[in-house]
């Protein structure tokens, strides 16, 4: 069983449906509210824990119902909750999300709790990190804290998986203790300062991070699988499995964590990357992030 410390963000989901999205000022009656646990770190962290990892989750919440709500939803998800820090001055992280019958959103996240989340808290974690089989970070708390995250991962010799999402600006040289880099087209676009629309330019891209110091590249195109680059030069596509998508809310995170189990688990990278991409695929065929993450007999019943 692989151990894999996710390192990052929570936030309930709060989310409606309308008939169309509310232009600036305008208020718009939508139809039930619905509610579930959200932010990248806590899907990514269900997704690998579903897939049979044993997870460590270092967050914060706040003192209040969507914190006593996540810390019952990281128990039932079997997460180890130990580096679960809850803040007394700060509110849960929530996603204020607006969706139109043609599925396009509107999402304003309130990072609360989470987006205070510092060094000193990554630092309290640094046994779990020494004993980790990998750490995954993402780009939704502060830079200092992935930053801290990356370093104590490479002093212990652990591997690092970022999934650059959502991106910001960051220090380049922070890629050199990357390991695993898994930003989608955009993400990969930003990074390098070359858009990313096809194969060729995937791998233009791919040679970026590699000259930068990523081991391993994998870019996500979606429904057209992952661009997978070992070194500068050598990538290629890897097809997504054809299914029939209901919503692809979370594909990304479904592959991360599928990823990151199969990869800390002893699994080739190849085959880490199909287990990444089957988690994703039975993701997208469910309403909702977290909650339709796989489990792993799901996975392991589509791949065989
Ligand atoms: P999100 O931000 O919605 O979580 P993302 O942009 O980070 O997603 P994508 O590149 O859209 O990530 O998807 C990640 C992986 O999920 C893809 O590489 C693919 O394996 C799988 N996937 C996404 N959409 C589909 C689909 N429609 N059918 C099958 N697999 C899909």
């Amino acid at each position: 069983m692989g151990k894999v410390v996710v390192i990052g963000s929570y936030v309930a989901d709060l989310m409606s449906r309308a008939p169309h999205l509310p232009k600036p000022g305008e208020t718009v009656l939508g139809g039930p509210f619905q509610m579930g646990p959200g932010g990248k770190g806590g899907n990514q962290a269900a997704a690998a824990a579903r897939s049979g990892s044993n997870v460590t989750f270092v967050t914060k919440v706040g003192n209040d119902l969507f914190g006593k709500n996540a810390i019952e939803h990281f128990e039932k998800e079997q997460f180890n909750t130990q580096f679960v820090k809850v803040a007394d001055d700060e509110a849960t992280g929530a996603a204020l999300i607006a969706v139109d019958n043609h599925g396009e959103n509107h999402i304003v996240i309130a990072p609360g709790a989470c987006g205070t989340m510092t060094s000193e808290d990554v630092l309290e974690a640094d046994g779990a990190i020494k004993d980790g089989d990998i750490v995954v970070l993402q780009l939704e708390i502060s830079l200092s804290a992935v930053k801290t995250a990356m370093e104590r991962a490479v002093i212990h010799n652990v591997p690092v998986l970022l999934n650059p999402a959502p991106y910001q600006e960051f220090p380049r040289e922070l890629l050199r203790h990357v390991t695993y880099a898994t930003p989608n087209e955009m993400e990969a676009s930003e990074l390098t300062g070359s858009d990313v629309t096809d194969e060729e330019s995937a791998q233009k891209a791919a040679n970026t991070l590699h000259e930068l110091g990523v081991k391993i590249v994998i870019i996500t195109l979606g429904r057209k699988g992952v661009f997978l680059s070992e070194g500068v030069s050598s990538g290629k596509i890897v097809p997504a499995f054809q299914v029939d998508a209901v919503d692809t809310t979370g594909a990304g995170d479904a592959f991360n964590g599928g990823f990151a189990h199969a990869i800390s688990s002893g699994q080739s990278l190849e085959d880490a990357v199909q287990f990444g991409q089957a988690a994703a695929a039975l993701s997208v065929m469910k309403a909702g992030t977290a909650l339709s993450m796989p489990q792993a007999d799901e996975i392991k019943t589509f791949l065989s």
